[in-house]
């Protein structure tokens, strides 16, 4: 028993490690899918909020172009006739600089490039022919243009917009432009870098060539975008969000939207660690609130599993004691609430049954006389010593037919063995309840008589007597019986030993004496 313990796991400790790991697996499964799910919310919102605020921010830019534009144009158009008025021209470019925020510098230049007013002043302009890449392109293609980022002659990083000056013929006259320094506070710096900015979130504005017109570290500003993995796809399209690698390996959350007139992109974009981590305090609340179900799940299973296991276990408890004689009882009432359990109760019933009635077999065939059903010496011996230590008083009738030798002689074996059941019949009789008849040896048999004086004794031996000898057995005709008798009670200082020698020798007397008859032991009876 103990190696069956210290070998094999308990059902019960089984039952506790499965109702723990089911309820762990379950909830490690809830907290990672909740985490998942909780992350591509974040996430997704994350990028929807990035994307919204960049499009705001494209559209409020592509006002402040347009109406760059139109004061350019309106602006132009008055100056068909003041082309040769270069305090006119002055004027116009002061009052363009001056009273919109909108330019940095603006130039008015002829058909020739010839610059004919700057401001401001100090520019030092007039009177040099412009050769930069916007002044060239407004002269080439003599319309409203955006240029793209160049280096100016000023070698400034800039942006010009321009347009054209059209006399009333429609002869070109020159143009108006007006100058974004890219990298000193402009107007896309003042639109943009208004912005608040926290958790590591900013915005910047690239053009479809992938140059860097606005970015809150001056430095990147005329750079070009490389080494980030979703910027092709962000020039691509005109409005988005996605998760990409910024250039310095940081994962980040962006939204962006391209300005029509320019095709320029804002780009908002957040970093994915800043934006996980609510992530945390969200994670802890989902814990709080899914530990008592899983405690409630815990103990359910638990509980549920103790409860199938319980008959299991009773059962296997009255297993070990078969040999109780109240196991029957016992094993009827452990409770077999579903079908194994009682198919395992039902089989250890009947189990028991016969088990019980095989022992019943056996112990009464090791009690038993085959031939005569009578009991055995060792059953008389038994029931002897246990009267004697009961201190029960008991009589003993030895009791031996006379001549059965010459009835085996003369009617052979097996009549032999008819007289003796026949006889055995006659002797259970006289038993009472308590009382025993057993076959001691060949044709020997003794009655033991409970709580029986000497004299009854005598008396009842002598009716034994008397009735044997007056039975017809079949065949054999009359028999006779000799029977010695003595007596024991805890008064008498002898053994239940001493007292069946004694009924022996008053039997053997009896026989000395000439047979059919019945005799009182001598001696201390
Ligand atoms: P006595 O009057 O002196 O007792 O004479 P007896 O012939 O009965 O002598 P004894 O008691 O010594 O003989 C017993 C005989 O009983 C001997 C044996 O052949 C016979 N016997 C013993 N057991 C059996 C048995 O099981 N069946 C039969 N048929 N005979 C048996
Ligand atoms: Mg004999
Ligand atoms: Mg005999």
């Amino acid at each position: 028993m103990t190696a069956l313990k210290s070998t094999f796991l308990k059902l019960n400790r089984l039952i506790l490690f499965l109702a723990l790991s089911a309820t762990v697996l379950t909830f490690i499964n809830s907290f990672y899918s909740n985490y998942e799910v909780q992350k591509e919310q974040l996430i997704l919102q994350t990028i929807e909020v990035n994307r919204a605020y960049a499009s705001k921010l494209s559209d409020t830019t592509e006002v402040f172009i347009k109406s760059s534009q139109q004061q350019l144009s309106y602006t132009a158009n008055s100056l068909y006739n003041s082309m040769n008025d270069d305090s006119r021209l002055q004027e116009e470019a002061n009052r363009l600089k001056f009273q919109t925020d909108s330019f940095n510098s603006v130039v008015i230049s002829d058909a020739f490039g010839l610059t004919h007013a700057a401001s401001p002043e100090t520019l030092d302009l007039v009177g040099r022919t412009l050769s930069s890449a916007g002044s060239v392109e407004a002269l080439e293609e003599k319309k409203a243009l955006i240029s793209s980022p160049y280096l100016s002659t000023l070698k400034n990083l800039i942006v010009f917009l321009s347009a054209p000056i059209f006399d009333m013929n429609g002869s070109y006259l020159g143009f108006l432009g007006g100058s974004i320094y890219l990298k000193s506070p402009n107007i896309l710096s003042k639109i943009l870098g208004e912005h608040y900015y926290k958790n590591g979130s900013y915005i910047y504005v690239i053009d479809q060539d992938k140059q860097v017109l606005y970015h809150p570290e001056k430095s990147r500003i005329g750079s070009f975008v490389a080494e980030n993995n979703g910027i092709d796809e962000i020039v691509a399209n005109k409005e988005g969000g996605m998760l990409l690698t910024n250039s310095k390996g940081i994962d980040m959350l962006a939204g962006y939207s391209t300005i029509p007139s320019t095709g320029w992109v804002v780009i908002t974009q957040s970093p994915l660690e800043s934006t996980l981590v609510p992530l945390t305090g969200i994670m802890e609340k989902v814990i709080l609130r899914t530990l008592p179900l899983a405690l409630a799940v815990f103990l359910f299973i638990w509980l549920f599993a103790r409860a199938i296991s319980k008959p299991l276990q009773q059962l296997a408890d009255k297993a070990r004691s078969l040999d109780s004689p109240t196991v029957n009882e016992e094993i009827e009432k452990i409770h077999s609430w579903y079908v194994e359990s009682l198919g395992l109760k039902r089989a250890m019933l009947s189990g028991v049954k016969l088990i019980q009635s095989q022992i019943g077999d056996l112990k009464r065939d090791a009690e038993t006389d085959p031939l005569t059903g009578a009991n055995n010496r060792r059953a008389f011996q038994f029931r002897l010593k246990q009267l004697t230590l009961l201190e029960v008083p008991f009589s003993i009738l030895a009791l031996d037919i006379d001549y059965f030798k010459r009835i085996n002689d003369s009617y052979g074996h097996s009549m032999g063995d008819e007289v003796l059941k026949q006889q055995t019949k006659i002797l259970n009789r006289y038993c009472r309840e308590g009382d025993m008849v057993a076959r001691t040896g060949g044709e020997e048999f003794v009655l033991l008589l409970k709580e029986t004086s000497i004299e009854d004794a005598f008396l009842v031996a002598e009716r034994l007597r008397i009735a044997i000898s007056e039975e017809t057995f079949d065949v054999v005709g009359n028999i006779t019986v000799s029977i010695g008798v003595s007596h024991w009670s805890i008064s008498k200082v002898i053994s239940a030993e001493k007292t069946l020698s004694l009924a022996d020798k008053a039997l053997y007397q009896a026989k000395e004496q000439g047979r059919n008859r019945c005799i009182i032991a001598n001696g201390p009876i």
